[in-house]
């Protein structure tokens, strides 16, 4: 698989002082689903901020492939939608960042809004969402510009189970339209054999890739794969890894 960026020794000390990542390699393949798992605190999100370029790191390198166009799409745990604006205009946000009036823009925005199931609460405000759909108008939000890379940071971890599951499978669906690489945060072993082509485990603070698991299953997947003993196997392997992760601990 042909490499959109990569991440070579990378080390992330904070001004405290606190070292979040050292010696992390990462190559994130183009075209991919990749999951990055890993204990809480042990510098997910760091890596996934650095990867966005949203800040330098103190060691080691952030490249990406020749020629490829560094957009991003970056979508948040918690959805960080505008109260004051409309779901429409929460979408249009980052094209009027680039200039483009409503008007011109209405055509993307209704058909980002489209593909995340949104479209008929286009002039709803947040507060009256769920909370399964402002983390979709967040995901409308990230992929409005066409992003050919979108990073989401525990995006799910708030929502109840079967949102969650509905959700899951709707980015799988999305991945699949529009053949975006996603690098994908999360700590829960179910979702990211669910979702992931490759998963990169973590290990505790500071944080490097200790394991990286194939799960060659094909797209789309289902509940019927959830219930497969292919998805056992995986998690239990993905388990095994996470455990090995984690500091040693009393029990
Ligand atoms: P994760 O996403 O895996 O839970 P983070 O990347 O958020 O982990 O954080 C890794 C470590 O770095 C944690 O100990 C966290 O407290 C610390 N950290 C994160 N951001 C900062 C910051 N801006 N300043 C100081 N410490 C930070
Ligand atoms: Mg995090």
């Amino acid at each position: 698989m042909a490499m959109l960026a990569r991440l070579s020794g990378v080390s992330k000390t904070f001004a405290n002082g606190t070292l979040a990542l050292r010696g992390l390699d990462l190559t994130i393949g183009d075209g991919e689903f990749l999951t990055l798992l890993g204990p809480s605190g042990c510098g997910k999100s760091t890596a996934l901020r650095l990867l966005a370029g949203l800040m330098p790191p103190s060691e080691g390198t952030v490249r990406w492939q020749a020629g490829a166009a560094r957009e991003i799409g970056f979508v948040f745990q918690d959805p960080t939608l505008m109260p004051w604006a409309s779901v429409f205009d929460n979408v249009w946000l980052p094209l009027r960042l680039r200039n483009q009036s409503r008007k011109a823009a209405a055509k993307e925005i209704e058909q980002a809004l489209a593909l995340v199931g949104l479209a008929d609460v286009a002039h709803v405000y947040p507060r009256e969402l769920s909370g399964g759909m402002k983390m979709r108008a967040s995901i409308a939000r990230a992929l409005v510009t066409h992003p050919p890379l979108l990073l989401l940071d525990e995006p799910f971890a708030a929502l109840d189970e079967i949102t969650r599951f509905k959700l899951n499978n709707d980015l799988l669906r999305l991945k699949t339209e529009l053949g975006t690489t996603v690098v994908f945060v999360t700590h829960s072993v179910f979702e990211s054999v669910y979702l992931s082509s490759r998963i990169a485990v973590f290990s505790a603070r500071p944080g490097r890739v200790i394991a990286e698991i194939d799960i060659p299953e094909p797209l789309p997947r289902d509940e019927s794969f959830r219930l497969s003993p292919a998805y056992a196997e995986h998690c239990r392997i993905a388990s095994q890894a996470l455990q090995r992760a984690m500091p040693d601990q009393a029990a």
